[in-house]
């Protein structure tokens, strides 16, 4: 088995010969790699008490303006005195902040740290950057800000599907996979989708497509009717993890096995079906479960050995999000961005601290942006998420217990570069590592 890398940075594995050329088509380029201005312009927030506020109406108003904008100091409402303009971080979500839903304990002390409460009096810019999905980023942002008790604007969060609001400008009729009820069509539609069909909509049409599987009659009355004949279903996204994968995986199937994406009629030669995009390819993933549980990557993994099982023909995917280096060269601009209009800062960072716990994800794409960008791209690897010990598959420049040690860990070695001129030794490579004494 070959893997190879995409224009996305995607990795490509094992190839369908019909699918390549139009893969190449549409990733040869490097103006994919990198969101177009109008989607950067959508995402970055010049205001962001406006922006929460328009996305808690858009959500009915249920949330109040303290769970917006908590009793903690945040930079917005007591600036620090000073803000570091050299260095940024970078945070995964899941295992790094959030478990089970819930903050990580170390979560909140770690965000305060960066905030200004540490010896140096100094504020850090971050973005977040996460695999996750499924809401929109204005929702998703807003249950942040509650989990983490401090303000979290869209301008600073991306997650894994947020690339894919590039594709609804080159395809039509999609079919949007995953995620609770109609939030994914939604998401997708707000991405500016035409013609957004879900696994719904096909069972409802035709109800034996999955033998096992019936619509709620919430599922019922949200799906709609759709001319089977006459639907060209042109690219199939994965937005968030399926909530039933026999169902979805017969219907993804099905569109794949189609003459051209056209439900009504089956290729003969099973290479003529629709591009399958995933937003990302995390085979496991962090929850409030003592072990691992699987995720996206393993749907990934497992459609395309059905599809072997079923054609006896190759498939190959894509998959956006991290390690992905687009998905690094968009946080990079994010983070420029929200340094820029947040705050006041007209320059790059020279490094930024990507914190993540899921070396071949986080590690894995911070290390491989680190050797082509012109920052400094420093992995963090925790271990209170899917990495507890053990000598991590891809080795971060550092290892830390937790979120708390790798932002004091930053810092510290940020103040020791200043008092020593700019000259630091990056040797410092902490596999397996305990964190280093610290201040404080
Ligand atoms: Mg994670």
């Amino acid at each position: 088995m070959t893997t190879t890398t995409d224009g996305f940075g995607s990795q490509k594995v094992r190839r369908l010969s019909s699918l390549d050329a139009r893969r190449a088509d549409l990733y040869g380029s490097p103006s994919v790699s990198i969101p177009p201005k109008h989607l950067m312009a959508s995402i970055l927030s010049h205001n962001t008490a406006n922006e929460m506020k328009m996305a808690k109406q858009q959500l009915g108003g249920e949330i109040s303006s303290d769970d917006i904008y908590p009793h903690v100091a945040t930079p917005s409402s007591e600036r620090p005195p000073t803000t570091a303009d050299d260095f940024a971080f970078a945070f995964d979500i899941d295992g790094v902040l959030i478990r089970g839903g819930k903050p990580v304990p170390e979560a909140a002390a770690a965000l305060k740290y960066i905030n200004g409460e540490n010896p140096y009096g100094v504020s850090v810019p971050y973005i977040f950057v996460t695999n996750g999905g499924g809401k929109t980023e204005e929702e998703r942002c807003l249950d942040l800000s509650r989990q983490l008790d401090l303000e979290v604007s869209p301008g600073q969060f991306i997650c894994g599907h947020t690339p894919m609001r590039d594709m609804a400008q080159r395809y039509n009729t999609v079919l949007v996979v995953g995620g609770e009820g109609e939030k994914c069509r939604i998401v997708a539609e707000g991405y500016g989708f035409k013609d957004v069909v879900t696994p719904g909509d096909i069972i409802k049409t035709k109800h034996d497509t999955t033998p096992f599987r019936k619509l709620t009659e919430e599922e019922y009355k949200n799906s709609r009717f759709l001319d089977l004949n006459k639907t060209r279903i042109e690219a199939i996204f994965v937005f968030a993890d399926s909530r039933d994968w026999a169902g979805d995986q017969q219907i993804i199937l099905d569109c794949l096995m189609t003459k051209d994406g056209n439900l009504g009629a089956r290729s003969e030669t099973h290479n003529e079906g629709p591009p399958l995009f995933f937003s990302h390819n995390d085979v496991v993933w962090s929850t409030s479960h003592d072990y691992t549980r699987i995720g996206m990557g393993a749907l990934r993994a497992s459609l395309e050995a059905l599809y072997k099982a079923v054609t006896g023909k190759e498939l190959s995917t894509i998959a956006f999000g991290k390690p992905q280096i687009g998905t690094y060269q968009f946080a990079m601009r994010l983070l420029q961005e929200w340094r820029k209009d947040y705050h006041d800062i007209n320059k790059p960072p020279s490094t930024v601290y990507f914190v993540g716990d899921t070396p071949e994800s986080d590690i894995r794409g911070t290390n491989e942006f680190n050797e082509i960008s012109d920052a400094t791209w420093y992995s963090i690897l925790v271990k209170t998420g899917v990495y507890q010990t053990g000598t991590p598959s891809y080795p971060p420049k550092h290892t830390c217990n937790n979120v708390l040690d790798a932002v004091k860990h930053a810092v510290e070695r940020e103040m020791s570069k200043k008092s020593k001129g700019g000259l630091i030794d990056d040797a410092d490579s902490g596999i397996g590592a305990d964190v280093a004494p610290l201040r404080n």
